[in-house]
């Protein structure tokens, strides 16, 4: 008989912990540092950010009202290695806008509502999509929301969890509906699913020393052997 759902979902966290050891993201000095990378990192590899938050900070503190007056040309040139750059720096100005019109710049403020009703605000702020308002809400605001990213679509597509055509909602609720809503958890599995998807279940993965091998769907086929 099949295991449950949930057993599956807490046997690889407790296979990813074990190997991996907890690693505590997210790699930011404060939770306005999160929502500035979280949009910086849309469609770029999080390499390309890192310098570009360094090179911000260089500038100004990372505070919202820093953002907020900065010179718009300054700031795309600043964020010019992260790709989209004039997208990426008209959307957080925008955001950063928002945040000191309705919460006089207290992201806390924003973050701390009911979570369906925060989540539902930041997805009708201007490029904030599903997973920039999950990653906001978790490493943000410490708040239980699951993050959905690609590595989680190909890790549990090929663990034989996801068919591959799932929308973000139905793998997001995967995760919702089997797991306890606990933040700290979310963080972690999150983090571990990345970190996975580096060092094993590459693009062309690297399944000899896999710590899922013995339960991975791909693999038991022969996929990659
Ligand atoms: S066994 Fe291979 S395909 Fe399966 S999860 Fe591990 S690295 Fe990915």
């Amino acid at each position: 008989m099949a295991k449950p759902l949930t057993g599956c979902l807490d046997d690889i966290f407790n296979r990813l912990l074990t190997h991996f050891g907890a690693l505590h993201w997210w790699p930011a000095e404060s939770p306005f540092e999160v929502v500035v990378g979280a949009i910086l990192t849309q469609n770029t590899a999080w390499r390309n950010v890192e310098g570009v938050i360094a090179a911000l900070k260089d500038e100004a503190p990372l505070t919202v009202a820093s953002l907020l007056w900065m010179d718009r040309q300054r700031l795309e040139e600043l964020i010019r290695p992260s790709g989209f750059f004039r997208q990426k720096a008209e959307r957080l100005q925008l955001f950063a806008t928002y945040l000191m019109d309705h919460y006089a710049g207290d992201l806390g403020a924003m973050l701390s509502g009911p979570l369906q009703q925060v989540r539902d605000e930041l997805l009708c702020c201007k490029g904030v999509g599903p997973e920039t308002a999950d990653s906001i809400l978790l490493y943000a605001g410490d708040r239980p929301s699951f993050v959905v990213d690609a590595y989680t679509r190909r890790l549990f597509g090929r663990l034989g969890l996801l068919q591959g055509k799932e929308s973000y909602d139905k793998v997001r609720q995967m995760f919702m509906t089997h797991l306890p809503h606990n933040s700290d958890l979310f963080n972690e599995y999150h983090a571990l699913i990345v970190e996975q998807c580096k060092q094993y279940c590459r693009t062309k993965p690297l399944c000899c020393d896999c710590p899922l091998q013995g339960d991975c769907a791909a693999y038991l086929r022969g996929d990659y052997p």
